[in-house]
């Protein structure tokens, strides 16, 4: 019988959208999308979870399509008031958007784990695909500037990404178990394919990557890996994903996320725009438009990647 589970890897923004791709295609027991945790942080005494959140919104079909994170139709009460007040309104919180951080706190004080949580408010929100942390132990992804190091969230959203990337950091990450979830699933043996979401390469996939285990729970899955390109005509849609690999010293193209994720990739989705210098990046490569844009352009994308997938599978 043929292998039915699809595993994602995801971030947040780019990779939201072709999960919510995959969830289009899939039938909802055979998706399973692992998302990263290393931007998650604690502000206003809140536990945020960024990509957790907007993946979450996206396969709920409630995401913002002008912003790409939090909530559509979203009022901004809360974050008005507390800036008048003097408070912190760096990071934007919308009222519906607030709701979910305040619930998520409230339970994983009560000892739910984030697993737990999240599996819980999915349901709520009529998703039927698996969102999976990456794990429940705590890791923060760290940014060394020229003024030191920094959190991510400082870097990301206080600071605009201004700051020259020198190194990046996964604190926590030696100690942090993959989610047994995941292990569980990639030990199956029923695994038809790892996909990792066009997401950045830095701070998105490779703290997955990094967790002790994960890398080499994924090559023991036997399934074939095909990473879709977070990279199209030498940029990135949006956010720092080339700013940052010029700066970290790497080819700002698809075929320097190639490189990075290495032995990893048996496949890889190239968008048209990067087909001239693409070369050999040892996996094989489908030429497709990776923009998405619509609905429509996410089911298609999610359908190349999983055929991709599907023919390395039927050489194996
Ligand atoms: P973050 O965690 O919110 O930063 O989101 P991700 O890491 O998941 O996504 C950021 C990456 O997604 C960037 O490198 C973008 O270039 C990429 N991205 C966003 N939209 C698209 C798209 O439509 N197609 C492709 N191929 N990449 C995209």
């Amino acid at each position: 019988m043929s292998k039915r589970l699809v595993v994602a890897l995801s971030g947040g923004v780019g990779g939201a959208k072709l999960a919510l791709g995959l969830s289009l295609v899939l039938p909802a027991d055979e998706l399973l999308v692992v998302a990263n945790t290393g931007d998650d942080f604690e502000h206003l005494g809140l536990s945020i979870s960024p990509d957790i959140d907007t993946l979450t919104y996206a396969l709920a079909g409630i995401d913002n399509p002008a912003t790409g994170w939090g909530r559509r139709n979203e009022t901004w009460s809360f974050m008005d008031s507390i800036g008048a007040l003097g408070g912190e309104d760096w990071f934007r919180l919308g009222d519906r958007d607030l709701a979910l951080h305040v619930e998520r706190t409230r339970r994983l004080r009560l000892g739910q784990t984030l697993s737990e949580v999240t599996a819980d408010i999915c349901g709520r929100l009529g998703i039927g695909a698996r969102v999976v942390p990456m794990s429940d132990d705590r890791v923060r992804t760290r940014v060394r500037g020229d003024a030191g190091w920094i959190d991510f969230q400082d870097y990301f959203v206080r600071q605009h990404c201004r700051p020259v990337v020198h190194e990046l950091a996964f604190d926590g990450v030696t100690l942090a178990r993959p989610h047994a979830d995941i292990t569980a699933a990639l030990r199956s043996g029923d695994v038809r394919a790892v996909i990792v979401c066009p997401s950045n390469p830095f701070v998105s996939v490779e703290p997955i990557l990094a967790i002790p285990g994960m890398r080499d729970a994924i090559k023991a899955s036997g399934a074939p890996v095909v990473a879709v390109s977070p990279i199209i005509g030498g940029q990135a849609v949006k956010g720092p994903t080339a700013k940052m690999m010029r700066e970290l010293g790497l080819e700002a193209s698809a075929a320097g996320v190639a490189a990075r994720y290495g032995d990893l990739l048996d496949g890889y989705i190239v968008d048209h725009a990067d087909a001239d210098g693409i070369g050999n990046v040892g996996a094989r490569v489908t030429i497709a438009r990776t923009l998405m844009t619509s609905l429509h352009d996410r089911e298609t994308l999610a359908g190349v990647t999983l055929d991709a997938a599907d023919a390395l599978a039927s050489q194996r």
